[in-house]
């Protein structure tokens, strides 16, 4: 008899386990509290801009080999695009001075020996300070491994490591910020190419998955939220999502636990998890960018941080984003206009935008936090974790995602054989 897979939210995590365990020839059903699939990675139709726009605007690298692996195997990988090879542009709106960082396509990280590729007035010895990341702890804060002031700092590190560990650098762990040192940078260019769903998160990473999964026979219901589970003699034995709405478990059958940490904390009493999380805030702007605009733009000097070109829209991230939360949406978005007419070389009233402020975007990766981190085996043996919060080794992406819902139903995999 064929065992069946219940998955337990509909996010990057919980979709990756779902996929692998389609293909490994378990039936697998997903459970998803919301009316959407996708969790904290999704699009939607905004009315203010009339555009269809990503709750956030998620950049991959090419080094990010499991998701785009995930990608594969829903056959969008082509619809993850960059440019051919790992050039970041970057302005300082102080200044107005301009610079690219040009990482090559090679395997090695050669660009830091080149002047004329690496960030301007910046030496090798200012490259070879990082190198404490490389093998640094978890336990370590980044403030502790490296130099956090002076250029490289201000026009390299402190963007990357912002964008990576979602916190103020100095105060992160430098352990997960060396795992991105070492899968991207120290990788060279082939591993650093910037990727983007174009077309929208849900149309290349979310839509596909669930359309590979139901075309396959395989349910995702959505507006199905676990409640509660029930366990007998050390095995989740029910799954309760309210009222007469009560599955009960075979032998065999598995469960992946791919929810948030707050509800996976609240669904098992006794688990811990990380507790302190950190905003992320994008803005929108419909906008037809100059020909020539560079798909990504670091952004030094200003609120913006990075500057997206889609077609007909201009989009912002900023990380580390609460002291952004509750600020006045106008006065926001009129303060993030100007640094995009700064940065983006363009100029006018504001235009049609929208604000979309996720207040728990990632975990705080800092020392603390991560040591929170739970594995993916519960006490529960047919019960896995996945998450970006669980223990991956790296910050909260959709890579370390993709990492946890494959180490999931890998687990499942090895428990089920003899
Ligand atoms: C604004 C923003 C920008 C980001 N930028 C980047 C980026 O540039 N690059 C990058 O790699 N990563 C980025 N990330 C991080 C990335 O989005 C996350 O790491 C990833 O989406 C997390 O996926 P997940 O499946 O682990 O969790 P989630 O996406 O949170 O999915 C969990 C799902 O479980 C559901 N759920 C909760 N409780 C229950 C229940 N009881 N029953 C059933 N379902 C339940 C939820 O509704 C949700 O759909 C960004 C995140 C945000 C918010």
């Amino acid at each position: 008899m064929q065992n069946t897979a219940h998955i337990i939210g509909a996010g990057i995590s919980g979709l990756s386990a779902a996929v692998r365990l389609a293909n490994a020839g378990f039936k697998v059903a997903v459970h998803e509290a919301t009316h959407q699939a996708g969790g904290r990675c999704r699009s939607y139709f905004d009315g203010a801009t009339g555009l269809t726009i990503d709750n956030g605007n998620h950049l991959l690298l090419s080094g990010n080999s499991h998701a785009r692996a995930y990608a594969r195997s829903i056959g969008t990988e082509a619809g993850l695009v960059g440019p051919e090879s790992a050039q970041f542009p970057f302005v300082d709106i102080t200044s107005g001075q301009r610079w690219q960082i040009d990482l090559g396509a090679g395997r090695l990280p050669t660009w830091v020996l080149d002047e004329s590729r690496r960030v301007p007035d910046t030496g090798l010895t200012d490259y070879l300070k990082l190198a404490p990341l490389i093998w640094a702890s978890e336990q370590t804060l980044v403030g502790k491994s490296i130099p956090c002031e002076g250029i490289l700092y201000q026009r390299l590190v402190q963007p990357l490591l912002l964008a990576a560990l979602n916190v103020d650098p100095p105060e992160g762990s430098a352990g997960l910020a060396g795992a991105i040192v070492r899968e991207t940078l120290l990788a060279g260019g082939q591993a650093c190419r910037p990727l983007i769903a174009r077309e929208g998160l849900s149309a290349v990473l979310i839509e596909p998955a669930v359309k590979f999964l139901q075309e396959r026979g395989h349910s995702v219901q959505l507006g199905h939220e676990l409640r509660s589970f029930a366990t007998t003699d050390g095995r989740a034995s029910a799954l309760n999502f309210g009222g007469e709405d009560v599955i009960a478990l075979k032998e065999g059958d598995v469960v992946v636990m791919a929810v948030p940490p707050r509800a996976a904390t609240s669904l098992m009493p006794g688990l811990k998890g990380p507790t302190e999380f950190r905003a992320i805030v994008n803005a929108h702007f419909r906008f037809e960018p100059p020909p020539g605009s560079p798909a990504i733009l670091g952004v030094i000097g200003g609120v913006v941080e990075w500057l997206f070109a889609f077609p007909n829209r201009l989009s912002v991230t900023i990380s580390n984003g609460d002291r952004l939360v509750d600020m006045p949406r106008e006065e926001l978005a009129q303060a993030i206009w100007n640094d995009v007419c700064k940065a983006g070389g363009v100029s006018g009233e504001l235009p049609p935008w929208q604000i979309v402020r996720e207040r728990r975007a990632t975990f705080a990766a800092t020392p603390a936090q991560n040591a929170l981190r739970p594995g993916p085996v519960t006490a529960l043996k047919n019960l896995f974790l996945a998450g970006d919060w669980t223990a991956t080794g790296l910050p909260a992406t959709i890579e370390g995602s993709v990492r946890s819902g494959d180490r999931a139903a890998d687990l499942v995999l090895a428990a089920k054989r003899p």
